[in-house]
């Protein structure tokens, strides 16, 4: 720590990652498991993560190749899938020099890989529109593209999709896109890559020779009930008290006054706001963690600072550290209270919170 600083903090518990990585790992074992370390791991910190997995993880996926060459320079020496494939022909090229998988989503992407001499093609997946209409040659297309293009095809040539439903254990669709797949995989004799996190926990059936690890890998998918996988929180948010004050019964605080004191409360004011990606959209009684025990937000979140109501804790102090999700509080849950889901709350933590990395072993 150094001496002027906020203490405004990500803590991140790189061996809960590898664990993580392991016990979903070992949930599909016929099946190789891709880290998906996008966005900086979801905001965890790619390199970080990417390090700690290297004697784990058969390879990484990154959204697109910005993100993979960042990964490269920092020495990370594994394949990297660029789940959105390429941007240009010389993209395809520089694809292939640095040993980056390239998702093929356009008849065009075919074309590319053509004009490029035979050894200078990266290895290719194919993305097939298997319902979920977002990227993927549609479905109607993909047989005629294959058969044109068999010249492309390799034995480790992957098809891949991606499903829209996985973390609806009642939705039906999942088992319609997994049919989709296995058939035109089957008849190609390709290998498949269909499963996400929820499908790696939730759908064996979905499971291919290639799965793609996000969420979970962060500790923040839910296991069903009936599978004994326990996943640990990998990023652990905390700030520190800056501010104490006692409110009277019909005070308010913050802007708009959208909270009024019902009773005499002791009210701190927390290092943490918008600008830090706590979502301002956080409503009242969204709860933190301090001194064992749950507290709740008050008022609306403003840019820098949080309010949290702490009459029940008599022996709080300025600078004592409030967590606002982690190791004792899911953001799952903080996230419920704001609207949205963990992942768009981990990934959106900014670049002002410090990341702290912890890890007790040699990976
Ligand atoms: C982000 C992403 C994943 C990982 O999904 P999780 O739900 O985080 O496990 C897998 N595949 C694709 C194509 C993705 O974009």
């Amino acid at each position: 720590m150094k001496l002027f600083e906020r203490q405004t903090y990500a803590h991140i518990n790189v061996d809960a990652a590898v664990n993580n990585f392991r016990k979903m790992a070992a949930l599909a074992n016929n099946s190789q498991t891709l880290a998906v370390i996008k966005a900086d791991a979801y905001g965890h910190g790619a390199v970080a993560i990417a390090k700690a997995l290297t004697s784990d993880a058969h390879g990484f996926a990154v959204a697109f190749i910005d993100e993979a060459i960042q990964l490269r320079e920092q020495g990370i020496e594994q394949p990297i899938l660029l789940l959105e494939g390429v941007m240009s022909r010389d993209e395809m090229k520089l694809a292939h020099e640095k040993n980056f998988w390239v998702m093929l989503h356009r008849s065009e992407h075919f074309d590319w890989l053509l004009t490029l001499d035979a050894g200078q093609r990266p290895h290719i997946w194919i993305k097939v529109d298997t319902g979920m209409h977002r990227l993927g040659i549609e479905f109607s297309e993909i047989d005629s593209l294959l058969t044109a293009h068999s010249e492309l095809l390799r034995d480790s040539t992957v098809l891949c999709s991606h499903l829209a439903c996985a973390d609806e254990p009642d939705n039906g669709f999942t088992l319609q896109q997994t049919k989709k797949l296995t058939d035109l995989a089957n008849q190609y004799g390709l290998a498949f890559s269909l499963a996400n996190s929820a499908g790696i926990l939730q759908w064996p059936i979905s499971h291919g020779s290639w799965n793609r690890l996000g969420i979970a890998l962060y500790g923040c998918a839910q296991p069903p009930t009936n599978k004994l996988v326990e996943l640990q929180p990998v990023m652990t948010l905390s700030a520190p008290i800056i501010a104490l004050r006692t409110l009277e019964k019909g005070d308010s605080v913050g802007y708009g006054q959208s909270w009024v004191a019902q009773r005499t409360t002791t009210l701190a004011t927390v290092a943490i706001g918008y600008a830090d990606g706590y979502p301002r959209h956080a409503s009242a009684n969204t709860p933190a963690w301090l001194h064992g025990k749950r507290i709740a937000l008050v008022g609306r979140v403003s840019m820098d600072m949080s309010s949290f109501d702490v009459t029940d804790l008599p022996q709080v102090e300025v600078n004592d550290k409030v967590e606002l999700w982690g190791e004792h509080l899911s953001v799952a849950e903080v996230a419920e209270c704001a609207s949205t889901i963990s992942y768009e709350l981990l990934t959106r933590i900014s670049p002002r919170v410090k990341r702290i990395y912890t890890s007790t072993a040699e990976h």
